[in-house]
């Protein structure tokens, strides 16, 4: 039954103080406060939050999951406008190939409640978007939704459909922010595909009786452009005629069509680079990614990123007997942010106690392996003996899933040496051809050789429930992105948390520590970055057999890694820039 009365919404009346902003003004102070009806708003085309229902392609959606659940322990009241997808893709494996199969969703399941209908405008019809909300104590998740908004990611990048989505996203997010009478603290949007929404407050703010320029001021100093991407070179383009057809008839604005229109180059644009032009305040996502990001706005000059390094919620994926050894011995706090002598304090781990989270940590893999059987349909389970490698991330190119069996004879020795066990999972992008190719030849590859074919696992439909499971339960993992090419990377740090020992490029967020405080892969080519990475999953399976390398190699992880890693470091980064006292 659902209960509408019990809320007082606003009518759609002006989301914004325009008064208060000439006051603001006068006072040449433009304050931006946070409170219940003026939150946080943070923008995303992505979530990665099955428990509401709501199932991402990658890191993106689980950070901006992990953002929302942060924000709610730390009582930052926060907004989170994102698409709820009426059907997902998963990924089984048949015959040595990856297939896709499409699931319907209905967020009624998932304790999201229907509040009213918005409307857009394209290719000269209304289109009608279902406005759904899920609210916690300090947090929500707004979303909308219609039956044919299709999948995450449908479509190419740069169609018609795609920007459908991007359009309904903003100007319909935004119309349901009104429907639900909040105003935006800050909009933060999360990579390129939200900027609409930004651009729906401009027209709002113009159309309003804003002067323009005062207008994209204010737009400007209220919006937070988050870029996940190395080169814009890279980014989808939408044409003129596209932006006639989806977003001209949605504002209201002639100054800020206007606006728009001068920003195309030869009948094109990049939403990157209006991004750029409608936020002031743009961030990177990790230390590494700010400085190398290759941006250009509209004049030409080089983008400053503020670098605030990625975080993750450690309540969500950190093993609970791991977490509250922490907490016991002082290294973190109530909202998981490490402690002034953390330090210090991690000098108390002992080698015993890793071994006995693992052994737990190990139960909770063998539990959820149970629903996610290998490329030969078995189902595994593992001792507490077994040495586990794993690696498990996206396929995408630059991860270079493919790496360690350039030379299976190798990979095969290493892992005969300790009978160990590698096991790899990760998502195919639909219509992704070189993956696929890469991700069939490692699998026959796998399959002609007894001993791999017994000890290399592929699992495949990678997901939330498998990411946690391998973090709390393998002993080692593998990340191998080119060094530049990965922004940040969370799936690391869940495995830091979770006490394993990193093999890592330096790359993204890794890049924020030092190069010593994990078994760093390096090399001139690729064949000298191969030959380290051998040596240092023997140097992996060594640290496991003494209890010292044990001890000092999680400590040194923890020490340089747990400020990197910690959500709340990152929130407190986010209201400190947003918000500055
Ligand atoms: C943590 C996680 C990711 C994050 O991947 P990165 O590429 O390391 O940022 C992606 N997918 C799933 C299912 C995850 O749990």
């Amino acid at each position: 039954m659902d209960n509408s009365e019990a809320y007082f919404y606003h009518p759609l009346e002006n989301i914004e103080d325009i008064d208060d902003f000439y006051e603001a003004v006068k006072r040449n102070h433009l304050t931006k406060s946070i409170s219940d009806e003026r939150p946080y708003t943070y923008w995303t085309i992505e979530l990665y939050d099955q428990k509401n229902g709501i199932r991402g392609g990658g890191g993106l959606g689980v950070l901006a999951a992990d953002t929302r659940r942060i924000a709610e322990k730390m009582e930052v009241p926060f907004t989170l406008i994102t698409p709820f997808y009426p059907s997902e893709t998963h990924q089984v494996v048949k015959d040595g190939l990856v297939e896709d199969i499409h699931v319907p969703i209905d967020y009624h399941k998932f304790g999201f409640r229907y509040i009213d209908k918005v409307s857009i405008k394209c290719c000269g019809n209304l289109c009608y978007l279902d406005v759904i909300e899920k609210r916690f104590k300090k947090s929500r998740i707004l979303a909308i939704t219609e039956p044919n908004f299709g999948e995450l990611y449908s479509g190419m990048s740069g169609s018609d459909h795609r920007l459908y989505q991007e359009v309904a996203l903003g100007f319909g997010g935004y119309a349901a922010l009104k429907l639900v009478g909040l105003k935006p603290a800050i909009i933060q949007l999360n990579e390129v595909a939200t900027f609409f929404a930004a651009l729906a407050r401009l027209d709002e703010l113009s159309s309003n009786g804003m002067d323009f320029y005062e207008a994209v001021v204010y737009t400007r100093k209220h919006t937070l452009y988050t870029n996940h991407t190395l080169v814009q070179a890279a980014e989808a383009e939408f044409s003129l005629d596209q932006f006639e057809r989806y977003v001209f008839p949605n504002l209201k604005s002639l100054a800020v069509k206007k606006w728009i229109s001068d920003k195309f180059v030869s009948g094109r644009i990049k939403l990157s680079s209006i991004s750029i032009e409608i936020a002031e305040l743009k961030s990177g996502v990790s230390k590494l990614h700010a400085r190398v990001a290759n941006y250009h706005d509209l004049a030409g000059n080089k983008v400053k990123f503020k670098a605030i390094t990625n975080g993750i919620d450690m309540d969500t994926w950190t093993l609970p007997e791991t977490l509250e050894y922490y907490r016991n011995l002082g290294i973190i706090d109530d909202i998981n942010a490490p402690t002034v002598n953390y330090g210090e304090l991690l000098d108390h781990i002992t080698s015993s106690k890793i071994r006995e989270l693992k052994r737990i940590g190990r139960n909770k893999l063998n539990e959820t392996l149970k629903h996610y059987p290998d490329q030969n349909g078995r189902v595994l389970k593992f001792s507490n003996s077994d040495f586990i490698f794993d690696f498990k991330r996206r396929f995408v190119d630059y991860k270079r899933p493919e790496l360690p069996f350039i030379d299976p004879v190798r990979l095969r020795n290493i892992l005969e040496s300790r009978n160990a066990h590698y096991i790899l999972t990760g998502r195919v992008h639909s219509g992704d051809y070189n993956m696929t190719e890469k991700l069939r030849s490692i699998l026959s590859l796998i399959a002609k050789d007894d001993y791999l074919n017994s000890h290399v696992h592929y699992i495949s439909d990678y997901d939330e429930r498998l990411a946690f499971a391998l973090s709390v339960g393998s002993n080692a993992t593998i990340n191998l992105p080119i060094v530049g090419l990965e922004a940040c990377g969370t799936s690391w740090m869940k495995d830091v948390s979770n006490l394993n020992v990193l093999i890592s490029t330096h790359d993204g967020g890794v890049a924020d520590g030092s190069i010593n405080a994990y078994l760093n892969v390096s090399g001139h080519d690729e064949g000298e970055e191969l030959n380290v990475l051998y040596q240092r999953m023997e140097e992996a399976l060594a640290i496991w057999e003494n209890d010292f390398d044990l001890e000092y190699s999680i400590k040194m992880q923890l020490n340089t890694f747990l400020p990197v890693i910690s959500g709340a470091r990152m929130m407190n980064d986010y209201l400190n820039y947003l918000f500055p006292k």
